[in-house]
């Protein structure tokens, strides 16, 4: 089976300042892919088939355009016609570089942590202004791009207003980040992170938010907060709608769905999970989409009988099932139920 949908690449783990929410030291891992390598990547994502392919720093913090080769990979990317999704705080953006990053039909992903008071707060001062003047470089020179807003308790009762900029800025969509998971210690997840998350209750109060304002801004426009919860979301208001959520790690099991591939090649089908099926220094992404659809312990956690706690008797976990991710950071047992879900389930056969 060829071709695969959303490959995310941690091009980098580096960062060169800390914010409220960084994790680690900043350093880039000393197995780092070489430029080298990283194209001998390329050159394998060009050869499988990947429809969406994110170039990303490390979640919510980093920026891959830290990396001095990041012009020269992205300009290979466009030798294969990759049209690669990239993810920065949009701080390195100058006039020169969109320029050449619309001749390789890059997508951009601009990162901020909220309005003006919010992102400074939570970035430093004049974070916000930086990554805005990026956004608006990326219009003007015509580059298709998203707002994504990392999702902090912050940021609840902002997100009319950051939408609202996105559309103002020339935003083709919005999207909300979490902070947890991270493919990182889970201690320091919970430490720093956890007390910056913002409650179950409060982030169902911002997906119906999110829905909401979906019905007013056109279709043109990509509102979608990228939450597991939000199929629920929809479901629940529109009952009649065909949807297949749940978690893109069970999708692999019947096509190419989502592969993660961290920054010293190594290749996941949920980095949290430390669910590892091969290195791309040497397997091919073939290999490594067979070797996740034929996993055990995917299929296991795919089969809902397993799971524990309200997610096992909820209506809606065919098409929702919880972040098993989130429920290891939290609980420790990736089987539990997800502990950031506000919802109440009423019961098999209620709907
Ligand atoms: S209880 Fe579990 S399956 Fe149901 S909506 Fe919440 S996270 Fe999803």
């Amino acid at each position: 089976m060829r071709g695969l949908k959303h490959l995310v690449w941690t091009f980098t783990r580096a960062y060169d300042k800390k914010f409220a929410y960084s994790l680690g030291d900043g350093r880039p891992l000393p197995d780092e892919l070489t430029t080298d390598e990283a194209k001998m990547f390329i050159k394998k994502v060009a050869d499988f088939g990947v429809e969406n392919f994110f170039i990303c720093g490390a979640e919510a913090t980093g920026d891959p355009m830290i990396r001095k080769d990041f012009m020269e990979i992205i300009k290979y990317t466009s030798e294969y016609n990759l049209a690669p999704y990239v993810k920065t705080n949009g701080w390195k953006l100058d006039e020169h570089i969109v320029k050449e990053l619309a001749s390789c039909n890059c997508k951009m992903i601009i990162s901020i942590a909220g309005l003006k008071e919010t992102d400074d707060f939570l970035r430093g001062e004049g974070a916000y202004e930086q990554s805005i003047k990026g956004a608006k470089l990326c219009a003007k020179e015509g580059i298709l791009f998203s707002l994504s807003v990392v999702n902090t308790k912050y940021v609840v009762n902002q997100i009319r207003n950051l939408v609202k900029l996105a559309l103002d800025i020339g935003s083709k969509g919005f999207s909300l980040a979490s902070l947890i998971p991270q493919p990182i210690c889970v201690e320091e997840q919970l430490q720093k992170l956890g007390p910056l998350e913002p409650s179950p209750e409060e982030h169902e109060k911002e997906l119906n938010e999110i829905y909401a304002l979906s019905k007013e801004v056109g279709k043109n426009f990509k509102l979608l907060p990228y939450d597991i919860f939000y199929t629920r979301i929809l479901r629940q208001n529109e009952p009649s709608l065909k949807l297949t959520g749940g978690c893109s790690l069970y999708h692999n099991l019947k096509g190419n769905e989502w592969l993660e591939v961290l920054d010293n090649g190594k290749a996941y089908g949920c980095s949290t999970l430390g669910l590892m099926f091969g290195d791309v220094r040497e397997d091919s992404l073939g290999e490594i989409m067979d070797r996740i659809r034929n996993s055990d312990i995917v299929k296991k956690l795919a089969d809902m009988n397993n799971i524990k706690g309200k997610c096992s008797i909820c209506e809606f976990n065919t098409i929702c099932g919880g972040c098993r991710a989130k429920a290891y950071v939290y609980t420790g047992d990736m089987f539990n139920h997800d502990p950031l879900c506000a919802y109440k389930p009423k019961g098999k056969g209620s709907r």
